[in-house]
């Protein structure tokens, strides 16, 4: 097998760390997808992927010389209650790309058979649940959202058993790493003070330079804290439930990671959960802040024992620390709906324009990512171009809303036209919705038909364009198109 230009920084952390082993050969393995401009990015060449040798790599059943495949080992909080051993039961990490502008990417297939830490698992992916860890990802990236991305989708040829027989897949994520809260958990919960230290400040060499030196650790907290109620800000911004919110499934550095069961919001409403295993909404998409800062709490115990010998000054500092989530969490919001509405300048009483628009989308079902979009056309040249007061169930409260945010933009010194170009550009048209994904995946797994699939990844791609003669992938559900309840569907 070819080399590749592997820089294995991970692997080179003591053993403890990970487990080493190989990915699980497949029988027949048929590339699905390959992400041609992102395997450029990352160097790598997109014939060779393509090829047999690339196939291989990309199915696990070849390891290109230069890797170090490991799964690593992390805990995490599951749904509130913590499990001091999770780990890669699936994933398996082939080695660390170092891009042409100098960004490191962890290669991970996901997949790619049993590891130590499988538990009962059998290591293995079903091709729905790949095929919609491509477009979710995929499209978030468009959105402009920080997320792991997809390179590859492989077919294996073997079924993989879940309630039915399933035909399996593996998929090729690329992430800046796969370090997460519950990294640091698995350490701090076996009291392993080194480990903590030592992936603290790999954590800070590898994302967040600037906190090297004095006093690094309580930066670290800082930034990871910033970088999560930045990340759930843009979420809540574009209306994504990420479904799984457990410290396991959150990165330190910032990235939305493990798409489960996620979903993107039809009709507006906070307590919407789609996840068929969140049975209590703990995950629903208004929950989603106040889960973040509890998983950052989490976090802030982990780090503990690096902040300060004396435990009491450690908890304060670390209360202290927690604090600015909120906050910060509250401006990232207030300048994202800022700029969803037209507003180029702040004004104080914004913020209840901002919340009074939620409150009447909810009495009104209407359609999230529409009436953005909607009010965009609306907000430039022609006046008025831009149905929006139909996407509502309450016309009359929409009007009342329209008429104070059409004062407020009167108070804005920018143009018309200035200002639809910039809403037009925060404000998608087009997002992964439900029924759209759900379709494409029976097309794929019951007719082996990946021609939908394709579409809609070429629609995805540019979330921000008009496309003529894609106008349906737009629009919301149908009452009988709706669907109600996404599954984790490993
Ligand atoms: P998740 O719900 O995706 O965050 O996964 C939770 C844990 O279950 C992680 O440790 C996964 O590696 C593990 N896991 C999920 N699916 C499988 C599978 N099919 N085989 C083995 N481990 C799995
Ligand atoms: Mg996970
Ligand atoms: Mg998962």
């Amino acid at each position: 097998m070819i080399a590749i230009d592997f820089d294995n920084s991970y692997a080179r952390l003591p053993q403890r760390f990970y487990a080493e082993v190989a990915p699980t050969p497949v029988p027949a393995p048929r590339l699905i997808r390959l992400n041609t401009p992102l395997a450029t990015q990352l160097g790598l060449d997109p014939d060779w992927l393509e090829g047999p040798e690339g196939v291989a790599m990309l199915s696990g059943n070849g390891v290109p010389v230069g890797a170090a495949p490991i799964a690593t080992a992390y805990a995490g909080h599951q749904f509130g209650g913590f499990s001091p051993q999770l780990g890669d039961g699936r994933a398996i990490l082939l080695g660390e790309l170092v891009d042409r502008r100098g960004r490191r990417h962890d290669l991970q297939l996901k997949g790619a058979g049993p590891t130590p830490f499988s538990r009962r698992g059998d290591g293995r992916a079903a091709l729905g649940p790949v095929l919609r860890e491509y477009l979710l990802s995929e499209a978030m990236a468009a959105l402009g959202i920080p997320t792991t991305r997809a390179l590859a989708a492989v077919l294996t040829g073997e079924a993989v058993r879940r309630e039915t027989l399933l035909p399996g897949a593996v998929l090729t994520r690329v992430a800046s790493s796969h370090i997460r809260i519950g990294t640091f958990q698995f350490f701090a919960a076996r009291g392993d003070v080194e480990a903590l230290r030592l992936l603290a400040d790999h954590v800070i060499a590898r994302h967040y330079p600037a906190c090297a030196g004095e006093g690094r650790y309580l930066a670290l907290l800082e930034a990871v804290i910033a970088a999560q109620a930045a990340l759930v800000a843009q979420w809540m911004a574009i209306g994504f439930i990420h479904g799984v919110m457990n410290t396991d499934n959150m990165s330190v550095a910032g990235e939305t990671i493990d798409y489960g069961p996620c979903a993107f919001m039809d009709a507006y409403h906070p307590t919407t959960v789609f996840s068929s295993i969140d049975e209590h909404g703990r995950y629903a998409f208004g929950n989603q802040p106040p889960i973040a800062r509890w998983n950052l709490a989490r976090f802030a115990e982990a780090l503990l024992p690096l902040l300060e010998d004396d435990r009491d000054r450690a908890v304060s500092i670390a209360q202290e620390a927690l604090g600015q989530f909120d906050p910060q969490f509250q401006a990232g919001l207030v300048a994202g709906f800022r700029r969803k509405l037209g507003l180029a300048t702040e004004e104080a009483e914004d913020v209840v324009l901002i919340g009074s628009l939620l409150e009447t989308m909810q009495h009104g079902e209407a359609d999230f990512t529409l009436v953005f979009r909607r009010l965009s056309e609306a907000a430039g040249p022609p006046e008025g171009a831009g149905d929006c007061r139909s996407l509502f169930g309450n016309p009359a409260e929409f009007d009342a809303w329209e008429f104070r945010w059409r004062q407020r933009l009167a108070r804005e010194p920018v143009s018309a036209e200035a200002r639809q170009d910039a809403m037009l550009r925060v404000n998608p048209l087009f997002i992964p919705r439900n029924h759209l994904v759900e379709a494409v995946i029976q097309a794929a797994v019951e007719g082996d038909d990946l021609a939908p699939f394709e579409v809609l990844l070429g629609v995805l791609a540019r979330p921000f364009d008009a496309q003529p003669g894609h106008e349906d992938y737009a629009r919301p559900p149908a009452a009988h198109e709706r669907v109600l309840a996404t599954f984790c569907g490993t």
